[in-house]
């Protein structure tokens, strides 16, 4: 358990530099043992083969027939070597692209060229969240585990289904709270044939009870709390990095939710930094959604930070606190950051720290505004994604990001995920919309797209194309 008994080059380490405790790769905890805190995965690089520069990552391109080389999060497996190469398991994620917008960029208030969407719903499952399921069931595979489970909005039993139905590796298990989940997500992890618990509850609850279920079982979790996922999510960041040829954007823009993801970016870019393998990181912006918007209070109002380790953990008690006593629960038409309590809170103020971040928060008017933008001139996502569009946008307004920088938002979601969403906001129909979006306090369809309708007669048909056309 100690650093002195560890052999490997790479091993599981507790984040708060005071505690620092050391655990082998092959252990699996939910959290810090000795503390409580959250675990990390890290590297002796000096005892680890290294690239001298990321460029070397592009021999992999000509290899597309080996799976792993063909694999957008292990072709470059050298930034997160924590288990062999061949044990590595991959169903073909990370086929993602990085689209420059220039109609998403004149919305958002930016220069043609210098606004780029990272379509991370291309991946197997449609979401981000297939990048670090790949990391997580190789440690999942390395430590022999035959269940898997996890507390999800829909996007994490999506991914966790999929990689299941397809490896053979595990039983699936996911928590949902009810009535929260979008229908393509669901859907998904219904067809995979993932056992489905829906609890009387939200997703903290969910999150709360997995963790139990987990530890009195000894199931796999597989929720953002586990570090290898986070390990996988960087290989996000170095895609970005490979499309723009290996320059750094000056900033990068994401949702946040359990914020795995912005501490994943985080890392990736703390390690490639250290090892000199960048110049410069790029600013870092966690966009909440107002209806859960417990990071932007606490960074923003609050002025909570990590403060290389010495974090202020008294404050962050007393928020959940009262937030308890007021009875408040995360609402917002963004269901896969509809999430009140971050579990990755500490590890995203650090990303923020290394990436001098800021944190920003927007209404659902914003964000599906933002969506339909991104539908008409970009690949389309789902509202949790347009989040990075909508949070662009007001820190271009705010003159935080300037007009000469290069921006890259991160879609996290696909458009399908969430048909709902995109119906009610195209909808003639004023009680879908109200029912829907209205009930949030979104007011109007500012980029609708109104289906036309017509009799079924030629001339009117023609009638209406003209007019319309
Ligand atoms: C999971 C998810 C998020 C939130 O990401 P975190 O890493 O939990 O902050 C955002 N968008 C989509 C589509 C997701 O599936
Ligand atoms: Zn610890």
């Amino acid at each position: 358990m100690s650093a002195i008994a560890r052999s490997d080059a790479a091993y599981q380490r507790c984040i708060f530099p005071q505690c620092a405790a050391t655990f082998a790769v092959d252990e699996t905890h939910i959290a810090c043992p000795k503390c409580g805190g959250l675990l990390e995965v890290a590297y002796d690089w000096d005892r680890l083969p290294l690239p001298t520069a990321l460029r070397d990552f592009e021999e992999h391109w000509c290899r597309r027939a080996d799976p792993h080389s063909f694999s957008g999060v292990w072709r470059f497996h050298a930034l997160l070597p924590f288990a062999p190469r061949e044990m590595c398991v991959t169903i073909g994620e990370g086929q993602t692209l990085l689209q420059r917008s220039d109609p998403v960029a004149e919305y958002v208030g930016l220069r043609p060229g210098s606004l780029f969407l990272q379509y991370e719903g291309l991946n197997p499952s449609g979401s981000f969240k297939d990048n670090g399921m790949a990391a997580a069931f190789t440690h999942a595979r390395l430590v022999g585990a035959t269940r898997a489970a996890c507390a999800s909005t829909g996007n994490t039993s999506a991914s966790l289904a999929l990689y299941c139905s397809v490896t053979r590796l595990m039983r699936a298990i996911i928590f949902i709270g009810s009535g929260k989940i979008a229908y393509g997500k669901l859907a998904q992890a219904l067809d995979y044939g993932a056992l489905t618990v829906q609890i009387a509850g939200d997703f903290d609850d969910a999150m709360k009870r997995v963790q139990e279920v987990s530890r009195s079982l000894g199931i796999y979790l597989v929720n953002s709390v586990n570090p290898f996922r986070l390990e996988g999510q960087k290989t996000i960041m170095l895609r970005v990095l490979e499309a723009l040829r290996w320059e750094v954007p000056d900033w990068i823009v994401v949702p946040g939710g359990n914020l795995g993801n912005s501490s994943a970016f985080g890392k990736a870019f703390r390690e490639l930094r250290d090892l000199g393998l960048i110049k410069k990181v790029p600013r870092l912006a966690v966009i909440n959604a107002v209806g859960a918007n417990t990071l932007y209070r606490l960074y923003e109002c609050e002025g909570l930070r990590w403060n290389g380790g010495r974090v202020d953990g008294e404050k962050l008690s007393q928020f959940y606190g009262e937030m308890d006593r007021e009875g408040r629960r995360a609402s917002t038409i963004a269901s896969a950051i509809e999430i009140n309590r971050p579990v990755n809170l500490w590890k995203c103020l650090q990303a923020l720290e290394v990436c001098q971040g800021v944190v920003r928060e927007v209404t659902d008017q914003e964000i599906l505004d933002a969506k339909a933008q991104v539908g008409a001139g970009g690949l389309g996502c789902e509202p949790a994604s347009a989040a990075s569009v909508a949070g662009a946008k007001r820190l271009v307004s705010e003159g935080v990001i300037t007009k000469d920088e290069l921006v890259v938002c991160i879609l996290t979601g696909h458009q399908l995920k969430d048909p709902t969403a995109t119906v009610a906001y195209h909808t003639t129909d004023q009680q879908m919309f109200n029912e829907v979006l209205g009930k949030r306090g979104v007011r109007r369809a500012t980029f609708a797209n109104r289906a036309v309708t017509v009799a079924n007669d030629l001339n009117e048909i023609i009638k209406a194309i003209h007019l319309y056309g």
